[in-house]
């Protein structure tokens, strides 16, 4: 398929080939749609086997950035970059200021962030060459780790999921097994400690069982029983594509409500799925946008206290989707796409409304 093609068939307004030969920089930023406001997203850098994997992947992920944002009440649009490159070999300081200019060429249209394969580092360099950028290092005055925000929106989110099957959204007793102690199933963990779930972990990492175990004292499981072991409720804070068809059928919780993107291996299939074996699932891009606000939180100057309150409000957001799902009876993440089109098509209509000579000149006559 033409790239034309391509961008048609995913709704894309943009894409942007970046390319600087001094500093091997070879990127791809996609914006999706902008209809909410500027194009929020990360820059992933990936050795891309080949050059179309590396555009249809910009194109997936930027679409997946506006139905994030839509679907949280921000008022941003999606898009996502990548670059062409070995994250461990390719970086310079160079190759991030040369595609730092290049977001900025996009005058605001773009706003950058970390993604797979960047850090807060490289977003400094890129911060040399642009204000368009977020993710920077709390001493620039940027929100630094993002995960304790992203936890408070997946335990939000569990909790809204709490409610709608059990009637009560205290998580006290409930059996939460955890995939992945990182980042955000810590501090995930440190929730339910602290409401007094009974929370299995499992993890790769012997360091991150050792350090949960030692301060909420949970309980552990093998990497593979995690979708066999009687629990409530199943949170992958790991990897994508946990829910599939190896691993659908042996589920015993009730409810899915974790942070891992893409859980579902394939959306539609998986989706339906679980709906059908009467389990509930709280979509991925939904309950983990805490990430997103917590850089969104940035462009107003950043304040970690605010963004753990917007963060709370995946709650509310959940609760609708659920809402939305029973009253059209479709599974749950059809609910979340749907609410989230709704929300680009109706601002979009109201922001079309002629505001008078002050904004814009007509020049509809020729
Ligand atoms: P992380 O790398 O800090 O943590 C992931 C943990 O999973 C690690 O401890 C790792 O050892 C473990 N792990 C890897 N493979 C595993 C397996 N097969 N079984 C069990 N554990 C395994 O990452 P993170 O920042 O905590 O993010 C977790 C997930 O949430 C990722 O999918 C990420 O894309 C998503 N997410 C994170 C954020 C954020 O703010 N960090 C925001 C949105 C989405």
């Amino acid at each position: 398929m033409g790239i034309f093609s391509e961008m048609a068939v995913t709704d894309h307004e943009q894409l942007v080939y970046c390319y600087d030969p001094v500093s091997g920089l070879k990127a791809i930023i996609a914006i999706h749609d902008t209809t909410l406001g500027p194009a929020l997203g990360g820059t992933r850098m990936w050795s891309y086997a080949r050059e179309e994997d590396a555009v249809t992947d910009a194109l997936r992920l930027s679409r997946g950035m506006t139905y994030k944002a839509a679907i949280t009440g921000l008022n941003l649009g999606g898009g996502k970059a990548v670059i062409i490159g070995d994250a461990r070999t390719d970086k310079s300081e160079a190759l991030f200021r040369a595609y730092g200019r290049y977001v900025d060429s996009l005058n605001g249209r773009y706003i950058t962030a970390e993604d797979v394969g960047t850090t807060v580092a490289d977003m400094e360099h890129v911060r040399m060459e642009t204000d368009h950028v977020t993710g920077i290092s709390v001493a620039l005055g940027g929100s630094g780790d993002p995960s304790p925000v992203t936890a408070m929106g997946t335990y939000e989110g569990m909790k809204a999921g709490a409610k709608r099957l059990w009637g009560t959204e205290s998580l006290n007793g409930r059996h939460v097994a955890v995939q992945g102690v990182g980042h955000v199933g810590y501090y995930l963990v440190q929730h339910l400690a602290q409401e007094g779930a009974k929370i299995t972990v499992c993890d790769i990492d012997a360091e991150k069982i050792a350090r949960v175990v030692n301060e909420f004292g949970v309980a552990v499981c093998n990497l593979d029983e995690i979708y066999d072991i009687q629990s409530d409720i199943y949170a992958p804070c790991a990897l994508g594509g946990t829910i599939n068809d190896d691993t659908i059928e042996r589920l015993k919780c009730k409810l899915i409500a974790g942070s891992a993107n893409n859980v579902l291996k394939d959306e539609e299939k998986h989706g339906r799925q679980l709906r059908r074996l009467g389990i509930l699932y709280c979509p991925d891009y939904v309950i983990n946008a805490g990430g997103l606000i917590n850089v969104a939180n940035e462009l107003e100057g950043y304040n970690q206290q605010r963004a753990l309150r917007q963060a709370a409000q995946i709650h509310d957001a959940i609760d609708r989707i659920f809402a939305y799902a029973d009253e059209n009876d479709v599974p749950t993440f059809l609910a979340a796409n749907e609410l989230a089109e709704r929300r680009i098509r109706r601002l979009g209509k109201v922001k079309g409304t002629f505001l008078g000579e002050r904004n814009r000149k007509y020049r509809g006559i020729c």
